[in-house]
């Protein structure tokens, strides 16, 4: 029995993908449970029982387990496996990495969601020749991964790319984190529901259908020609734009992916970033420059960045200590190429 797959988990509120590989990042099997990770006391459980079916579908075991990477949308401190805080899993100080090692006995690297799928974008070679990227998922709420030089950049408190709560409009819609006009308020899945919602209160918009108002609902709406929802979207697209050339900005981007629950309205959700970068483009030799043709990539819905993310902190976790691609943890800089297949080859 080799001991050679790597099992990569993208747990989020919502939803728990795994995604299993061999060393040469070939896919073994993949699976999607529809229950999102839930109590902190039972998260290991839960994230261990989606990875052993997984498993098992695919006529493998446990026993052939390498490493497993997880992403999950919070703070984490990757060196102790601890997820500091996930406010929308209502996780504080959770040792999701230490318990999952005890289940599986094999190493185990925990991540933040966006920053293990943009880690994963680069050392994939899915970007070819990219060495300066950020991965923008829109979901819920909305958050960037960055990495700058071939490396994925935390920050000093592990904030770099939380360009969800960058204030795009002061007078905006009020946003979780407590401003108004965050990126987040204006653009997430929960933004553009919200102020749906306070559209169909006003009387200016009739949605119909469900219960709870989704984002996917004001798309589809949109897509019907609704001229209240074309404009909750047009804005929400002009404001993903002004993220996207504020993310090039910061750090001289080479391209910046999106991807996330949001983007799955697929030109309904592109079209409207694509003109709202067309008048940057036209108003400004520099914003010419830095938004150059392809820029932009947004993901298709079945790309699992954040599984293949987490595939790639797999294999970097089932490398031996002693090789070249560890993790420096007393910067929390990964080199982003440490998963790649090139960096594992006998
Ligand atoms: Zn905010």
């Amino acid at each position: 029995m080799s001991v050679d797959l790597l099992a990569g988990v993208d747990g989020g509120g919502s939803k728990i993908a795994v995604l299993v590989t061999d060393r040469a990042l070939v896919p073994v099997a993949r699976r999607t449970v529809a229950t999102g990770v839930g109590a902190p006391t039972a998260a290991v459980d839960q994230v261990a029982d989606a990875v052993e079916s997984t498993l098992r579908a695919a006529g493998r075991g446990v026993d052939e387990l390498a490493a497993v990477g997880i992403g999950v949308p919070g703070r984490v401190d990757p060196a102790a496996g601890v997820v500091t805080l996930a406010v929308n899993l209502g996780w504080h100080e959770v040792a999701l990495g230490p318990g999952l090692e005890r289940r599986f006995r094999v190493p185990v690297s925990v991540e933040n969601d966006v920053k293990a799928a943009a880690a994963g974008l680069a050392a994939r070679g899915r970007t070819s020749g990219i060495a300066d990227l950020a991965y923008l998922g829109i979901g819920t709420g909305i958050s960037a991964g960055v990495v700058v030089g071939g490396r994925l950049y935390r920050g000093r408190r592990g904030l770099a790319g939380e360009i969800g709560h960058v204030v795009l409009q002061e007078d905006g819609p009020l946003c979780e984190c407590g401003l108004r006009g965050c990126l987040e308020a204006m653009a997430s899945g929960r933004g553009i529901a919200s102020i749906a919602d306070e559209a169909v209160r006003a009387g200016s918009l009739v949605l119909g259908g469900g219960s709870r108002t989704t984002a996917a609902d004001v798309y589809a709406a949109a897509g019907r020609g609704d001229a209240a929802a074309r404009a909750i979207v047009d804005a929400a697209g002009r404001a993903v734009a002004r993220a996207v050339h504020l993310l090039v900005m910061t750090y001289d981007l080479q391209a910046v992916f999106i991807g996330g629950g949001v983007t799955g309205a697929g030109r309904l959700f592109s079209d409207p970033v694509e003109r709202a970068l067309d008048v940057l483009r036209a108003s400004s030799p520099l914003a010419r420059e830095a938004l150059g043709p392809g820029v932009l990539h947004v993901l298709s819905p079945d790309a699992d960045a954040g599984a293949w993310g987490a595939v790639v902190l797999a294999g970097r976790a089932a490398l031996p200590a002693d090789a070249a691609a560890v993790r420096d943890d007393r910067t929390g800089v990964i080199p982003a190429d440490a998963g790649s297949a090139e960096a594992r080859s006998p």
